[in-house]
């Protein structure tokens, strides 16, 4: 299993590993700070330093048949030996700018949830600061879009601190905040369970990468509002 530095601090933008396996998808290490694509986050891009020289990460997955978190390297791109001491570089900018869409939609969801009293029902994020969220709402409207617009930079702004917390399963299914969002959804073997809390904002178990305040998240623009079908409504955003 490789060990997953970003879980537990999401700004390491280099790190050394070393290469363990090699499979036709990509390179397997032993450690890394490239987060594996999914639960609407992308996959970190990069490059993977050598001694033979500087390889092209492409993406970052975990391969659903062996399980395995794949580095993507760029087709043209040399391949590494098994054994070999790496360095991994992720392209940090990029990375950022997903740490504070991720931070934000969490925040969005809270709010909507705390004053509107509307579930997620899914969402998704790119690596260019835009992201979409929808909710379980019965109508939406550019009013509404404003009015969840203003209420969410006014919690982004008064600096909320963002905790990465890992909480003994049982505590985590009894955590009202957590059943709201369907912590118990989550395969049983999984203990403990990682929970992003931004304070007093949202709390909900989550394997991303996020930011350690509101603040680093500025300013967020709710662009479009659109219908997804009954009780299904969607909110695109864009942050500055
Ligand atoms: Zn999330």
């Amino acid at each position: 299993m490789t060990d997953k530095l970003y879980s537990t601090d999401a700004y390491l933008d280099t790190c050394a590993a070393r290469v363990t396996d090699l499979t036709p998808l990509g390179v397997i290490l032993d450690r890394t700070i490239a987060y594996a694509r999914g639960g609407g986050q992308p996959g970190d891009t990069g490059t993977i330093i050598t001694d033979g020289g500087v390889l092209d990460l492409t993406d970052t997955f975990i391969d659903r048949e062996s399980g395995s978190l794949i580095h993507q390297l760029a087709e043209e791109s040399a391949v590494p030996v098994v054994g070999e001491s790496v360095t991994v570089a992720i392209d940090a900018d990029r990375r950022r700018r997903i740490m504070r869409t991720h931070t934000s939609l969490h925040a969005l969801s809270g709010i909507v949830y705390t004053h509107f009293d509307a579930k997620v029902t899914g969402g998704n994020m790119g690596d260019d600061g835009t992201a979409r969220m929808d909710f379980e709402l019965d109508h939406i409207s550019t009013d509404f879009g404003q009015e969840v617009e203003g209420l969410l930079n006014e919690a982004l702004a008064a600096g909320h601190d963002v905790h990465v917390l890992f909480l003994p399963r049982d505590e985590a299914l009894a955590d009202p905040d957590l059943i709201r969002t369907k912590a118990n959804l989550i395969p049983a073997e999984v203990d403990p369970i990682r929970v992003i809390d931004i304070e007093g904002v949202d709390k909900q178990a989550d394997g991303g990468t996020h930011v350690r305040t509101t603040l680093e998240v500025g300013t967020v623009h709710v662009v479009k509002t659109e219908s997804k079908g009954r009780a299904n409504k969607r909110m695109r955003i864009r942050l500055d």
